[in-house]
This record gives C-alpha cells, structure tokens and sequence, in this order.
C-alpha cells in the first residue's frame, strides 16, 4: 500500500456504491470527467453550491436518493466503469517509469510551500502551487515513485473581494478539514503520527496529514495544536506571512520538519527536490543526520548535495527569500553547534552580499548544496545563470551549472471535456497515453473546422453564463453597487471576440499597459460590427500595496461607462476561475515586463483549449511561438523599461487593430466558420499541447535531474 493513512468513513452509502466514498478522497476524479459524472449527475445544482467538494456532497445527498442511484442501471453502469478505471490506473503495473526504469523503485521527495490541486483545497496561491500540483499529478500518471511535502494552512489562501473603488479586500475564513480530502496519520495505536522541531521557544510539535493524488501521496505538515504555543500554531494558519518571524519559521517547518516527517513515515528518498528556496533548509537538515552519525560537516553536505535538486522560479532578485542575520541568530543558533560549525561558517553557507547589507539567502543555500538546479525556461536559463555567476567564481556566465526545464501544464486537469472528445473521436480511445507524441499532433488536420469551432463557442458560452451567474449570487447577497455587478462581466456577449488577462497582480505583469492610451483602446472595443471584450482576475498578496493599487487602476477603468461593459473583473481568481477562463476565451494575453515572467503557465493552459496566445517574448511563449501559432507583442529583445513599455503598447495595438480583429471577424465560411482563425488554433494546438505539457516536462526532470542524483548501483 502506497498510502499511509486510513480513510475517515463518514459516509452513509448503499453498499452497492460505497466506493464513492474512497474517490472522494483521491484528487484522481479531478482529472477524470467521467468520475466526476458520478457526482454531477446525481445533482448538478448541488455539485455547484458545494463547490465540487465531493465529500460535501455525499453527505448533503440524501440517503433516498443514494438508494436510488444503486438501483439505477445507468448510473451502475457508470460506477463499475469509473471503478474499473481507477483501480486500473492505482495498480497500473506497465507505467512509463516501471517500463523505462524497471529497476529503480527509489523515492523521490518534492517539497513545495504551496500545491495547486483543486479549488477545494486552497493551499495554493498562483503559478507556483498550480505547478506543483500538476507535478504530483503527473508523476502519478507516470508512476514515478513520488511524494509530495507541503504545509496544511488552517485558513488556506485569502478569498478576494473588491470594493465599489476598486480595493481588494482579503477574507480569511478557516477551512473545515473534515470536509476536505485529508487524512490524519495515525500510529497503530490510532494517536497521531507526530514529529518534533526545535525553535528558540523550544520544541515545537507538528502532525501530518495526507492527501491522495492518484497513486501520488502528498504530505501536509501541521502545527496548529493545543500543546504549541499560539505563535507556532500560526506557523500552518496562513500562506506566506509578510511578517519574517514567521516565515523564517515556516520554512524551518518545511525544510527541516518535512525531513524529519518523511523519517517518520518511514521514507529513505534517494532525491530531494525543492520546489523554489522556501524549502532549502532540507539541505542542512540532511547533513546534520550525517554528523550526528559520526561525519564531518564537509563530508556530509558533499554526500548529500548529489542527490538533492534545486528549482528556481525567480528571476527578480527582490523575489528572492533572504533573511537579515539577525533572524538567523535568533532562530538558527541551535543549528550550528549540531552542524559542528560556528556561527561565522553557518553565514558562510548562504551568506548573499545585498547593496543595503549581507543577508543569508534561500536560493544561495539551495544552489550551493544541490547538484541539479534548474530555471523554469530558456530565457529564464541565461536570466538566472547571470543573476547566480557570483556563485561560482572563475566561471563564464554560460558556464555557470543551471540547466533549464520548461514548465508545463497537466493536460487532463486543464484540457476542457468537449475538446478531449474531439481528439477521442478522431485520435483514438487512448490519445492521452501518446500526449508528448508529435506525430500524433499531424492528425489535427483532421479535424473538421467546424465541429472545433462549435466546441469553442460552447466553451465560450459557458464562460459568459458562468459570470452572469456569478455576478447574480453577489447582486443576491447584497452589499454590492449597480456598478459592481455591471463590472463583474453581466453584459458580456458569447459572440463577440473576447480577451482574457489574469494572473497573480504584480506590478511586472504590467496588467494595465491595455489601458495605457484608454481612448485608443475605447475605439477598439466598440466598433459596432466588431467589437472586442476583455476579462480580467487576479489576486495581488494581501501585504503587497502596489499589486492592490495596479488592482485598482485596472477596476476604476472596468467600471467606467464608455466602455459599455466590455471590459470587466472577476474576483477572486482560483482555479475553478482559472479554468473557466482558459477553456472560454478566444484569446490570451500576457504582458509582463520581461525578462520577469519566468516561465508562465496559463498561456498554455488556454492554448490546449484552442485559444490563441497574444504576449510578450518572455518565458516559455518565447519558445512556443512559432510565427503562426498566436501573436508576440514587442520585439525578442531587452529595450530597458521605459522604451520596451512604450514599444509593446504600441506592438499590442497595433497588432490588435491590423491582425487579430480583422482575422476573427473576416474570412468567415457558409458556416459563419472563421477558416484562417481556425487554422490558427490548430497550429497552436498542434504545436503547443505536446510540448507544453507536464508529460514533458515531468519526463524531463526525471531524465536529466532525478536519475542522475539517485546513488549508482554497486
Ligand atoms: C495557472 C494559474 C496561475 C499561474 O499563472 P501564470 O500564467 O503562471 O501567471 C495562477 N493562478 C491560478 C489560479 C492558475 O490556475
């Protein structure tokens, strides 16, 4: 058994489908459409106030109900298929890595600060967690031997509301663990399975609970229990603190105490990766295991930094965790003397000389003592390697050893269901086992314009029902203005070409360059026989006063009346958000200032889907475009702030006005099919889903940083 925990069973089934309650607990459904049949077709009003939490609604169910489903030959039917299916996929024995890698069942630990699975379970907050969780998803569909390492937050991450003037306010609610897909480990005496970590308070006591993602477990830490005191217990009560006490804390929790969790479950991994610096201090953790065993510290960091792999996702220096020493002589003091080092060498170790001071920093820890160290795309490769030459004195920039994977994204999570039964019906049953093949992707051709193009205007009609809808639950729970629910997306048109900007608001991602000549973009919008709408969301960081006013100057021009609806917000931005928007819109655009968007990822999630990309050469869109496949805004070049600002607002412009509007609107076939827009969308589809996808990517860490930190066979 992979799993270490056993289920709660809270569930009052008919025996004949008792089994409902096992998937609700393994995040599998989420990217299988037919499992989540099995809850949508009993109530599909339901399995939307409950937010697709399957826990929930098997509870709220009535039992009547149940009784009938397991008398219900179709829905039976369905069972046993879901059913097959799943305990096929749990015990799959001829997985890509047991194929290719037959002798080679060692474990692989991903630590993460933040995972991205599911809207229910909202320990995430942007682009990194979303990664880590399709990661986890797709080394399950590999079968890579993998386990994830994360911290459980009491309170997940914030949801979002703005105000009539445009502030984002932050609500914190706790969530409810029992109605989420988590379960306490126990030891054989049914206590908790706990583990201790040392801070300057004393010890502190943490638990851990685990979460099913596929054949996948991931491990969430949590120290929110009666015995520590209330500061620790805050360490797992939110995402990213600003207050550096606590964040120091927290990624002691996570590097030190998810080592010593793994101990305790009883792993040995052979690699340890670190999904951004937040979890460095596992390199230290790992090497004071060895010297309490006798080694020196030099011997024990060297035997442990082969088999640890390092992921940067920051390309800002500012983004980058550091602490002032102070912190670390508060908080690390008790570390040293283990390490056998003094406090001098304990600095050494990750110590970064800033203009305004030295600090002791996550990403220098991390590169220092891990083997393999990747950036998130090529661009991002050289941005990185010039950012870290320091490191490595003596070396050329191009010298320097940080390699470069491409993030993707986890197809069947993203990919709408519509769209994956065209490719069933003209690909095969089992398209998906050959996602990173090519050759497969010829057969787009195939596909008759269209059936595809009907797919689209589905999925586009689907957003703009989603957001009036959305926008009436708010108008229906009162304290909202006329404006705001105008401004929330109510006069959105299905038919008219729309655009869709959203991400986590930083000031990089330049979210209102759009907006920079708002009369130019007026005149864009309301033609009357082609007009043009835009949707945005995004969350900026609770702490982060910039993000919110950038949220702001975005919501004040959403709100003004010339713009006759057509360019709206959408709060709270979550992956339920996120995947109505990348499935609905025609076209996506990004225009971060680069080279700062490291890799990106919804761009991809809304190419797979048949929308077309419009964004700046940075990141993995650098990469993609191919001419032919979507649109760049700016030149592949470096043009410094304020001249690349003003060029790719020109760029945007222009290329809206000559190129992308005249081609959705024009050409349009007896069918009222747009033929060269179409064309577009398969080339995008075509060239971007098996290359951008965590099929590839996955396969890619596995080949070139994992095996190689594993310990060579004697
Ligand atoms: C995919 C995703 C992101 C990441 O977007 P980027 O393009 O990498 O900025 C952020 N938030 C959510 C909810 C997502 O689904």
């Amino acid at each position: 058994m992979i799993f270490k925990s056993k289920l709660p069973n809270h569930f009052d089934l008919p025996r004949r489908i008792a089994r409902l309650g096992e998937l609700s607990y393994n995040l599998w459904w989420v990217w299988n459409p037919l499992a989540q049949r099995l809850f949508n077709r009993v109530d599909n009003n339901l399995w939307e106030r409950v937010n697709h939490n399957p826990i929930l609604f098997l509870r709220q169910i009535e039992r009547p109900i149940w009784n009938a489903a397991a008398q219900d030959a179709n829905y039976l039917e369905l069972y046993d298929h879901v059913f097959a299916d799943f305990d096929a996929y749990l015990n799959r024995k001829d997985t890509w890595y047991a194929t290719q890698y037959p002798k080679n069942p060692q474990t692989i630990a991903y630590f993460s600060m933040e995972f991205g699975l599911h809207e229910t379970l909202p320990i995430y907050s942007g682009g990194l967690g979303v990664l880590s969780g399709d990661h986890l998803k797709e080394s399950s569909d590999l079968g890579l031997p993998f386990v994830g390492v994360g911290l459980l937050y009491a309170e997940g991450y914030f949801s979002q509301r703005i105000s009539e003037d445009g502030w984002q306010d932050a609500i914190n609610n706790p969530l409810n663990f029992d109605a989420l897909p988590l379960a306490l480990v126990r030891n054989d005496d049914g206590t908790p399975l706990t583990f201790t970590v040392d801070f300057p308070e004393g010890a502190v006591t943490a638990q851990i609970w685990e979460v099913r993602v596929g054949r996948t477990p991931l491990y969430l830490l949590d120290t929110n229990l009666d015995i520590n005191p209330p500061m620790v217990r805050q360490l797992t009560t939110r995402l990213y603190w600003s207050d550096i006490n606590l964040r120091v804390m927290q990624e002691i929790l996570l590097g030190i105490g998810g080592v010593r969790a793994l101990r305790a479950l009883g792993y040995t991994p052979a690699v340890w990766h670190m999904n951004e610096g937040h979890a460095a201090f596992l390199t230290l953790e790992r090497a004071r295991e060895l010297v309490q065993a006798g080694k020196t510290f030099q011997e024990a960091i060297d035997e442990t930094r082969v088999s640890n792999v390092f992921t940067t996702h920051t390309p800002v220096p500012a983004g980058n965790d550091e602490f002032p020493l102070w912190l670390v002589d508060k908080y690390l003091s008790t570390l040293w003397p283990e390490l056998g080092l003094t406090r001098d060498q304990f600095v050494e170790l990750a110590r970064h000389q800033q203009s305004w001071g030295e600090t002791f920093s996550m990403p220098v820890l991390a590169l220092k003592f891990s083997e393999g160290r990747n950036a998130v795309s090529e661009l991002h490769g050289v941005v990185s390697r010039e950012m870290w030459q320091h490191l490595w004195p003596g070396r050329s920039v191009d010298e320097v050893p940080i390699t470069y994977v491409t993030n993707g994204v986890h197809t069947s999570t993203w990919m709408a269901r519509r769209i994956r039964a065209l490719y069933e019906k003209y690909f095969g049953a089992d398209w998906l086992d050959s996602l990173d093949d090519y050759e497969m992707w010829e057969k787009m051709e195939i596909i008759p314009a269209n059936e595809l193009w009907a797919v689209r205007n589905h999925l586009k009609r689907k957003l703009t029902l989603y957001m009036q809808e959305r926008a009436r639950k708010r108008w229906i729970q009162g304290g909202v203005h006329p404006v705001q629910v105008l401004a929330s997306g109510v006069m959105l048109d299905p038919y008219v070409l729309t655009i869709g900007f959203a991400r986590r608001f930083a000031t990089y991602k330049r979210a209102s360059l759009m907006m920079s000549d708002f009369d130019r973009l007026l005149e864009i919008i309301n033609q009357p026989n082609r007009p043009v709408q835009f949707l945005f969301a995004g969350k900026a960081h609770p702490a982060d006063e910039p993000g919110k006013m950038l949220i702001q100057e975005v919501y004040r021009k959403v709100k003004k009346a010339e713009n006759g609806g057509r360019i709206v917000f959408l709060e709270d931005y979550d992956m339920n958000v996120a995947r109505y928007m990348v499935q609905g819109v025609d076209i996506w655009m990004n225009t971060p200032r680069r080279p700062n968007e490291a890799s990106g990822t919804s761009g991809m999630k809304a190419a797979i889907n048949g929308a077309l990309n419009f964004s700046v050469l940075d990141g993995w869109w650098r990469e993609a475009f191919n001419g032919d496949n979507g649109w760049a805004i700016g030149p592949d070049a470096d043009l410094g702030e304020a001249v690349q600002d003003q060029a790719d607002a020109d760029s945007l412009y222009e290329t809206l006005e000559n190129d992308i509007i005249p081609l959705y609107y024009s050409e349009r076939d007896a069918q009222g099919v747009p033929v060269k827009w179409v064309e577009r969308m398969k080339e995008s589809m075509r060239t971007i889903t098996p290359q951008f996808g965590t099929r590839r990517m996955v396969k890619e860490y596995t080949e070139r940083l994992y095996l190689p930190a594993m310990p060579k066979k004697k």
